[in-house]
């Protein structure tokens, strides 16, 4: 069986305690990979402290370094996804796009300008506000997009001079230690460590001292623990979190060309995205068709190994995420409300559930109140907008929202009323390097990717210059 080392300083390092990697399309393991411990986190945490200091210093430098980065993973983008295919479960195609998009992330960041804030210029004074990185980076991530969300937060990180320690989840590290492998002879050693392990791990890299910003991407109940332990040296904080995001669907919609569209808005990567839909409000004019799609829609999709070219839905990532979602589709069976289509495990090994449409839920359901982050999505009629808005709101969350429509303009206004990070319209799920996404909330605090999400990776600091000579 392979075992993956860790990364420290573009150096190697295996561990005789190794923890085991399952391929949630077999519930086997797979694969196993080094054990992190607190010295391992603490040399790579001195190792991005010193190599800091000439990092920062030239900004050409790291931006070749940086597209040189991006060229690295386009060559091994294929080995990369293969790999999360087996540790994640997603289909082939969508890890390559994964693979993909991590090079497209640090390509845009290399060529990202930031815009100099001239505050005054003149013949008596120069004044600027001017951003300045702030050194060493805790970057700590999820398994569901084990290889772009680390991809969002090492470009701007890189891009703004900092150097970073990362740590992926052990549901998937295998991806993110191949990719160090990738990078090791790119960047100077101490610029990027790889380091994986537990939840207890990531909270001592949180904690060293020589880390100024934490940059988190998991659950809300984590990232409320990461709030505190940037208490102490006020570290800088980004919290990208959890998010239960409504859709509303107008009465004018055509249902046959918008079903294809909400379904894979909910259902793609099998519903484990944060901002996937996982609440549906269906104008009751166009609710009957919009149900008989979807189910229709689930009933015809191919659940399989993501290896298999046919596959278009892959497993549940892990046995915790699978028991959470059975459990809440089994409470929400046991509240009244109807299965439509799905509703229980495949019999087969792995962690297989068919995408499942639930109507008659409301809200005090956890299927409706909770994130499922899987193939369960809740469709429920509203007769007035207003109420679907105050539905809609009433959450902790406020990640995403979107509101589908034949008058965009319409919709436009409707949007703004949803207390949400991104409000769509006649789309959902539309990321992009250069666009804000965070969320409101409990569903984070801060942003990521375009000039806010460069942002978060430095110190505002203000040169005010009086041309007298002193
Ligand atoms: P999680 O919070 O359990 O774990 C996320 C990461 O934090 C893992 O690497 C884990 O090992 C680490 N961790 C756990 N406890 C820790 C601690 N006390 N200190 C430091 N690190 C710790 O989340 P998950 O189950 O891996 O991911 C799913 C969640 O992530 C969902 O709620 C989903 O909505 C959210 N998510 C949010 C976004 C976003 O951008 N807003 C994107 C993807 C996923």
């Amino acid at each position: 069986m392979q075992s993956y080392p860790m990364m420290i300083a573009g150096e190697r390092v295996n561990t005789s305690a190794q923890d085991e990697v399952i391929n949630p399309a077999t519930g086997n393991v797979f694969a196993t990979c080094a054990r992190g411990t607190s010295e391992h986190i603490a040399r790579a945490v001195d190792a991005a402290d010193k190599a800091y200091r000439s990092w920062r210093k030239d900004e050409g430098f790291r931006r070749q370094k940086m597209r040189e980065c991006a060229a690295a993973i386009q060559a091994r983008a294929n080995d990369i996804a293969t790999l999360l295919t087996q540790e994640q479960g997603k289909p082939l195609a969508v890890s390559q796009f994964e693979a993909y998009g991590a090079a497209m992330w640090l390509t845009y960041f290399a060529d990202f300008e930031p815009v100099p804030e001239v505050i005054r210029e003149d013949d008596e004074k120069s004044i600027q506000a001017i951003r300045k990185p702030l050194g060493v980076v805790a970057a700590i991530t999820p398994w569901n997009y084990p290889i772009v969300l680390l991809a969002w937060k090492l470009a701007p990180a890189l891009r703004a001079g900092n150097t970073v320690v990362a740590k992926p989840s052990p549901f998937t590290p295998l991806s993110s230690l191949l990719l160090a492998e990738v990078l090791k002879d790119v960047l100077p050693a101490g610029v990027l460590s790889i380091i994986p392990g537990d939840g207890p791990l990531g909270a001592e890299l949180c904690q060293l001292p020589q880390v100024r910003k934490i940059s988190f991407t998991g659950s809300v109940t984590t990232g409320k623990k990461i709030m505190g332990y940037a208490v102490e040296d006020l570290k800088r904080l980004t919290l990208e979190l959890g998010g239960n995001d409504p859709a509303i669907v107008l009465d004018d919609v055509d249902p046959s060309t918008l079903v294809e569209k909400l379904f894979w808005g909910a259902f793609q990567n099998s519903g484990q995205i944060c901002s996937a839909i996982k609440r549906v409000y269906v104008h009751e004019k166009v609710y009957h068709p919009i149900v008989q799609g979807l189910v229709e829609r689930a009933k015809n999709t191919r659940l399989g190994d993501g290896l298999d070219p046919a596959t278009e839905l892959g497993p549940i990532n892990n046995r915790m995420q699978f028991d959470k979602l059975s459990g809440m589709v089994e409470d929400a069976k046991r509240d009244g409300a109807k299965i439509e289509t799905g509703g229980a495990p495949l019999e087969r090994p792995g962690y297989f559930y068919p995408p499942t449409i639930i109507t008659g839920a409301r809200a005090g359901m956890r299927i409706v109140d909770e994130e499922q982050f899987g193939t369960a999505l809740p469709v429920i009629p509203y007769s007035n907008l207003d109420d679907a808005l105050e539905q809609a709101n009433r959450t902790h969350y406020g990640l995403g929202a979107s509101v589908w429509t034949a008058n965009p303009a319409r919709g436009a206004e409707i949007v703004r009323e949803i207390e949400a990070g991104s409000g769509w319209v006649n789309c959902h799920l539309d990321l992009s390097p250069m666009t804000p996404f965070g969320g409101c909330k409990w569903s984070g605090i801060g942003h990521e990717n375009g000039k806010w999400g460069y942002d978060e990776f430095t110190e505002l600091q203000l040169v005010n210059v009086t041309k007298a000579p002193a």
